[in-house]
């Protein structure tokens, strides 16, 4: 099997918001959608405390390369689809 690519995890209020830098498409969604949590000259450039955990999920929803996804203490989940 081959090995997973990296997944980098953010924590936050509620929730753990999931990057996985192989699939990202440079859509900016993300940043569109949350540049205060979302930010690509902050290091780490996703700060999930400046959100709530909603405002994450609808924006993180919209990622379409699914190299975003996100856990969260109330139970939804999203991860890449198998290929
Ligand atoms: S929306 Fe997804 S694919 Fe687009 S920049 Fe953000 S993480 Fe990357």
């Amino acid at each position: 099997m081959e090995p997973r690519e990296t997944i980098r995890e953010y924590a936050g209020d509620g929730i753990v918001v999931t990057w996985e830098p192989g699939r990202c498409r440079h859509a900016t969604e993300c940043v569109r959608g949350l540049p205060a949590v979302f930010d690509r000259d902050a290091r780490p450039w996703i700060d999930p405390s400046r959100a709530s955990a909603d405002e994450i999920v609808a924006v993180v929803d919209r990622c379409p390369s699914f190299a975003l996804g996100y856990r969260t203490d109330d139970g939804r989940v999203r991860t890449a689809p198998a290929e």
